[in-house]
């Protein structure tokens, strides 16, 4: 961007300065589309963190005071909160401004940015598919969005100004953009994102509650292990806020996940040696052409 040149976006508000918030911030500044950033959240130690770290240029605790002036508003906050802060600033929000967020579920926040927000038309609904386990501003870093995918879930209504600033916005992120309707996002999501988790998470649980004679079940844990629970290390808080803002879609996949368990529970117990054979094989067949199609930069 020359001196002369008026940056796409003169000022950034985000709240929630966390991985995502913190990513997308760096990623903008690094493409030199944004004038400045202001950080907003609830954690002094946190904020301080981003501005020492050249994430943000300013911070502050007060949502209504930070978006009076804002080009674009990036929510990059926990589902739980997306009601409370939309209501925060839906009195100083400029009429110009546009509204985008990052959370993992998009009808959850469609919703609230209908019922609390006084021009829902310029809230454009986006979530990149680009993620770690860690949390906080000192998790983030500009590249986290290099070539993944990021999906905008307009409406009919929605105005076509925002949408194309917003489409701009993640193009300049690193990510490639695709327009989806915001239910079936919520339904695929469901099933490759929101259901590991839960498994993860069962999965651990299942071992750490194992009754055991004075050994511990993890000692004997490797590498496998470690893969598929990963994403059991992800914040708590977050995820929980994920699965009830898109239970029913998780409820669904739950119970096809519990099919194919019981499936293969049935074959173990009928000693179906050439069920588990099929199960395993179509299971590796279909893991192995997704990484040959999607897996480069996984
Ligand atoms: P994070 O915990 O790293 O950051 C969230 C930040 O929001 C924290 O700094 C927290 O203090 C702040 N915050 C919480 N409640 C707030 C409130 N009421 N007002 C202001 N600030 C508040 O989390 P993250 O991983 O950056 O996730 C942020 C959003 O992005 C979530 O909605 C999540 O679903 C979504 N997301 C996460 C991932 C991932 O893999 N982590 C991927 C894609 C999308």
């Amino acid at each position: 961007m020359s001196h002369a040149e008026k940056p796409l976006i003169g000022h950034l508000v985000i709240i929630g300065v966390g991985l995502i918030g913190g990513s997308v911030s760096l990623a903008l500044k690094r493409a030199g589309i944004v004038g400045r950033v202001t950080g907003v959240g609830r954690s002094r130690d946190n904020l301080e963190l981003a501005q020492k770290l050249g994430i943000i240029d300013a911070w502050s605790h007060d949502i209504c005071e930070a978006v009076r002036d804002a080009d674009v508003v990036l929510l990059a906050v926990p589902m739980n909160a997306y009601a409370s802060v939309f209501s925060a600033m839906a009195d100083s929000l400029p009429a110009s401004a546009v509204v985008t967020d990052a959370g993992s579920t998009k009808q959850t926040a469609i919703t609230a940015a209908h019922q609390c927000l006084p021009k829902p038309e310029r809230f454009i609904a986006a979530h990149p598919i680009a993620g770690t386990e860690q949390s906080g501003a000192g998790a983030a870093f500009a590249e986290l969005f290099d070539k993944r995918l990021t999906v905008i879930t307009p409406e009919q209504g929605s105005d076509t100004a925002a949408l194309a600033l917003v489409q701009q916005l993640w193009e300049q992120t690193g990510s490639r953009v695709v327009t989806m309707d915001a239910a079936e996002h919520d339904d695929f999501l469901a099933s490759v994102s929101h259901l590991p988790h839960l498994a993860a998470f069962a999965l651990v649980n299942a071992v750490s509650r194992q009754k055991s004679d004075g050994h511990d079940p993890f000692c004997f844990a490797a590498g496998g292990f470690r893969d598929f629970t990963r994403i059991a290390s992800s914040s708590p808080e977050m995820w929980r806020d994920i699965a009830l803002s898109n239970r029913d879609a998780l409820l669904g996949q739950l119970d096809a996940f519990q099919q194919e368990l019981d499936g293969l529970r049935e074959a173990l117990l009928a000693d179906d040696a050439e069920r588990l054979l099929k199960e395993f094989a179509a299971a590796r067949e279909a893991r192995e052409t997704w990484l040959a199609k999607h897996g480069e930069g996984l």
